[in-house]
């Protein structure tokens, strides 16, 4: 088998040479993104989609979010009170769940967001 030709590391400014494209130090690693899809498929269950989810929105049938300032909005999504990250057993966790309407859950996920980029900041 013919060894391919040693060429300078990929990664902008390192001198490195290497036969696989990146140097030791700079191979790209895929171990998390493909952890955090994991849970992503949990929303496709049939425990979510036909059970979890409607039972959720049968008991609070209104946006909790409005519900505080006074508005009554039909709810349309399941949200999790604490971020389940991939735990199953807070996913499940009927205590854990609240009926949003759609705006409200798109903010509180767009919140979430922005303190967890805070806290990576830190
Ligand atoms: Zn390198
Ligand atoms: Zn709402």
């Amino acid at each position: 088998m013919a060894q391919k030709p040693l060429r300078p590391c990929r990664h902008p400014g390192c001198p490195e040479l290497t036969r696989d494209g990146w140097c030791a130090k700079h191979k790209p690693k895929q171990a998390p993104r493909r952890e955090s899809a994991a849970w992503h498929g949990w929303y496709n269950l049939s425990v979510w989609t036909d059970d979890l989810r409607p039972a959720q929105l049968l008991r609070e049938p209104f946006c909790r979010e409005c519900a505080r300032r006074g508005i009554r909005t039909r709810a349309t999504d399941v949200d999790h009170i604490r971020d389940h990250k991939g735990d199953w057993a807070l996913f499940i966790d009927p205590g854990n769940h609240e009926s949003l309407c759609h705006s409200c859950h798109a903010r509180k996920t767009m919140l979430d967001l922005w303190q967890k980029r805070r806290e990576v900041a830190r």
